[in-house]
């Protein structure tokens, strides 16, 4: 379907009435709402899918409020799908890894409408003065008004001279990515952030100060906690093996660095990038979590396994009529008319 065709559909459907007999089918499941990056600058033109805009964002927030969502905490979640009580029209709001941006943007709208949240936070860019080293690459590249860069001086063999179009423009920018990352320390990835800057005419020191793409502090992450915000597991190293004994130490480091910091224990937890298996669930049961959430569509009912429970991505990608169309239950409507 066409975005044109597809928001033609949605809003007839509106019309019609079908959202008003979806969310009243739908009322006794659990939608879980995700977010990322909330845009200080232009991050939503960067990657749209990660960041939002925090006017929409308020829009949206409004929205349950108008609406007459029952925004729950996760754990309320839980403990509902656990005794099979789930209220009518129940939501629960959930932001992955940790920006900045959550405690700049998403915060004070969390505490315009009184909402109850939950934050998954990444520990390894967690209270570090840079931004996260993919995405700095990433957004160099994109940020960038020239068009040629020289990148001689990055200190990496076979990199030249690229230009924006060329084959080997793209391959320059995972050679970079990929170079960084298999540094032992932060501070050689952020010498080449540096370096990268001066090819692509940028400055790493605004980029840095700008926090775009830097996580929160310890100071910030005790205020969301303070301020009705759920703290939660997302691993260390935002990456979660099959591999039992290094899942299990991504948790352990994941803990270590946040749980002292926090009112109560970490118990819930959220798959980096979505990746999971049912090879997870054993150890993730080890390590007394109750539920992990995927990037997966779909409502949550008490027969949702745990460690299974999807969410809807909202972002810059999303339109009001399609998270409209998601919270009401009529996405998950069509989703079972196809047979997904
Ligand atoms: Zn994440």
């Amino acid at each position: 379907m066409t975005d044109l065709i597809k928001k033609t559909v949605l809003y007839l459907s509106k019309y019609l009435g079908l959202f008003y007999l979806a969310k009243l089918h739908y009322r006794n499941r659990i939608r879980i709402l995700c977010y990322h990056g909330f845009s200080i600058r232009n991050e939503e033109l960067f990657v749209p899918g990660l960041f939002i805009k925090p006017d929409i964002f308020d829009q949206r927030m409004k929205y349950l409020k108008d609406k007459n969502f029952n925004v729950i905490s996760l754990e309320e979640a839980y403990q509902s799908a656990r005794e099979n009580r789930i209220e009518e029209n129940s939501v629960v709001i959930t932001i992955d890894d940790g920006f900045y941006s959550t405690y700049s943007n998403a915060l004070p709208v969390f505490k315009k409408y009184d909402l109850p949240s939950t934050l998954y936070v990444t520990s390894y860019y967690f209270d570090k003065d840079s931004p996260i080293f993919t995405l700095g690459v990433n957004y160099m590249f994109f940020n960038s008004s020239k068009s040629v860069f020289d990148l001689s001086k990055l200190g990496i063999e076979g990199l030249a001279t690229v230009t924006r179009g060329a084959p080997n423009f793209e391959q320059a920018r995972l050679t970079i990515t990929e170079t960084g990352q298999a540094y032992e320390t932060n501070e050689e990835r952020v010498e080449l952030l540096r370096k990268l800057g001066v090819a692509t005419g940028q400055d790493y020191e605004d980029l840095n100060k700008s926090r775009i793409l830097n996580l929160i502090n310890k100071e910030e992450l005790q205020e969301c906690a303070a301020n009705g915000m759920d703290i939660e597991l997302h691993t260390h190293r935002h990456r979660f093996p099959t591999d039992a004994e290094d899942a299990a130490e991504e948790i352990a480091k994941n803990r270590a660095k946040i749980d002292p910091l926090l009112p109560k224990p970490m118990s819930h937890f959220c798959y980096p990038s979505g990746e999971w298996s049912e090879a997870h669930w054993e150890i993730l049961d080890d390590q007394d979590i109750k539920t992990s959430t995927t990037c997966d569509n779909g409502l949550i009912t008490p027969e949702t396994p745990f460690h299974a429970w999807s969410r809807f991505l909202d972002s810059a990608r999303i339109s009001q009529i399609e998270y409209e169309s998601e919270l009401c239950g009529f996405t998950e409507f069509l989703r079972k008319l196809r047979g997904r």
